[in-house]
C-alpha cells in the first residue's frame, strides 16, 4: 500500500501547486465560510490550510487519511453525477506518504476539544491525540517530497513553484466567490479577498485576481437556455493589457482545461472581428451534474460531457450573438 500510495501521488502530487488545491477543495467540500491559506518558500517547505468548515469526526480521522477513503460518494448514482469537488479518496493518502502531514480538527460548535494526526512518508496508520482547535480542519504539510528525490529534483525555483500555487488560488478564488480567502507567502498577504455573491463584488475580486485590466474592458455574459447556463466575463479587443493566460473556464464550480471549451471560444472569438487576439476570459458553465463526467483523470482538470455537440453550440453560439452585439 505504501507504493501504491506513492504511484497515486505521483498523479495527484505533482508540485505545491497540487497539495493547495487539494487541500482547499476539500475545505470548500466541507462547507467552509472561511479558509486561510499559508505557503513558505513557494511551498515546498509549508503549506498550511486552515477552514472553518464541519471539521473530522475523531472516528474517521484514521479513514481519512487512509487510501480510496472517501466521506463524500456513497453510491454509482452518487459517482455519476459528482457535486464535490473531491470523490477519489486519494488525496490526503497522497499527500501523506510524500511528506510530513500534520491534521488538526474538530466538528464541534460548542467546545474546542479537538484531535490532531500525524502522518509522515514510511508510517501508514496516522497517530492520533486529543488537541484543542476551533470547529473546522487545520491540515499543514511540510517538506513535501522529503522521501522521494527523485520528485524533488523536479522543482523549480520558489519563484516558479509559488507562481503555480497562486495560479491555483486564483482558480479556487474566482469560482467560489461565497468563501473569504486569505493566501499568505513567507509571512506576507498576498491576496485578502472577502466573499460576496453579487456582480460588483464579484467584480471586485476578479480585478484583485487578474489586475483591472481585466474589466476595464470586459463584457458581461447571461446566457442560459436548454438546462445550460453560460455566465461571466470576456474580454474585449480593445482589451490591449490583457494577458494570452487569462482563460478561466469553471464548469459547476471546478476549473478546467478543454479542447472544446477553448476551440467554441475561439471561433466565436475569430468569427466576430477579433481576428489575430488571444481571448480573454473568466466564464462559468452550469448544467446538471449528471450531464458531465468529471472522474476522467485524478486531477480532475478534465471532463467529458454526455452531449459534446450541444456544450459546444451553445457556447459557440452564446458568445458570438453577445460579442456580436458590441461589435464597434
Ligand atoms: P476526497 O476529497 O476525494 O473524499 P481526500 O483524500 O481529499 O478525499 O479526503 C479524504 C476525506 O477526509 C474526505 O472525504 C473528508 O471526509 C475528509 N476531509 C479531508 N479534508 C477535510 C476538511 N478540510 N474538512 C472536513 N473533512 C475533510
Ligand atoms: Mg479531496
Amino acid at each position: 500500500p505504501r507504493l501504491a500510495n506513492q504511484i497515486a501521488a505521483g498523479e495527484v502530487v505533482e508540485r505545491p501547486a497540487s497539495v493547495l488545491k487539494e487541500l482547499v477543495e476539500n475545505a470548500i467540500d466541507a462547507g467552509s465560510s472561511r479558509i486561510d491559506i499559508e505557503l513558505e518558500a513557494g511551498g515546498s517547505k509549508l503549506i498550511r490550510v486552515r477552514d472553518n468548515g464541519g471539521g473530522i469526526d475523531h472516528d474517521d480521522l484514521g479513514l481519512a487519511l487512509s487510501r480510496h477513503a472517501t466521506s463524500k460518494i456513497g453510491t454509482l448514482d452518487d459517482l455519476e453525477g459528482v457535486a464535490t469537488l473531491g470523490f477519489r479518496g486519494e488525496a490526503l493518502a497522497a499527500i501523506s506518504a510524500v511528506a510530513r502531514l500534520e491534521l488538526f480538527s474538530n466538528t464541534s460548535e460548542e467546545h474546542s476539544d479537538g484531535w490532531r494526526a500525524v502522518a509522515e512518508g514510511r508510517e501508514m496508520t496516522p497517530r492520533v491525540s486529543p488537541a484543542p482547535h476551533p470547529r473546522g480542519t487545520t491540515v499543514t504539510v511540510r517538506d513535501l517530497f522529503f522521501n522521494t528525490p527523485a520528485r524533488r529534483k523536479f522543482q523549480r525555483t520558489e519563484k516558479t513553484e509559488f507562481g503555480h500555487a497562486e495560479e491555483a488560488f486564483r482558480r479556487l478564488a474566482l469560482s467560489h466567490h461565497a468563501i473569504d480567502l486569505t493566501l499568505r507567502h513567507n509571512r506576507k498577504v498576498v491576496h485578502q479577498l472577502a466573499a460576496g455573491g453579487d456582480q460588483l463584488a464579484m467584480e471586485k475580486r476578479i480585478g484583485r485576481l487578474l489586475g483591472r485590466g481585466f474589466l476595464d474592458n470586459a463584457l458581461h455574459v447571461d446566457v442560459e437556455a436548454g438546462g445550460l447556463h453560460l455566465w461571466g466575463w470576456v474580454g474585449l479587443p480593445t482589451h490591449t493589457r490583457a494577458q494570452a493566460d487569462q482563460q478561466y473556464f469553471f464548469v459547476n464550480g471546478r476549473a478546467i482545461r478543454d479542447r472544446l471549451v477553448a476551440h467554441a471560444v475561439r471561433q466565436a472569438y475569430r468569427d466576430v472581428l477579433f481576428h489575430g487576439r488571444h481571448p480573454v476570459f473568466v466564464l462559468y458553465l452550469e448544467l446538471d451534474t449528471h450531464s458531465v463526467d468529471v472522474n476522467v483523470h485524478p486531477t480532475k482538470h478534465e471532463v467529458r460531457f454526455r452531449d459534446s455537440r450541444l456544450v459546444h453550440d451553445f457556447l459557440f453560439s452564446s458568445l458570438h450573438r453577445a460579442l456580436a452585439d458590441v461589435r464597434p
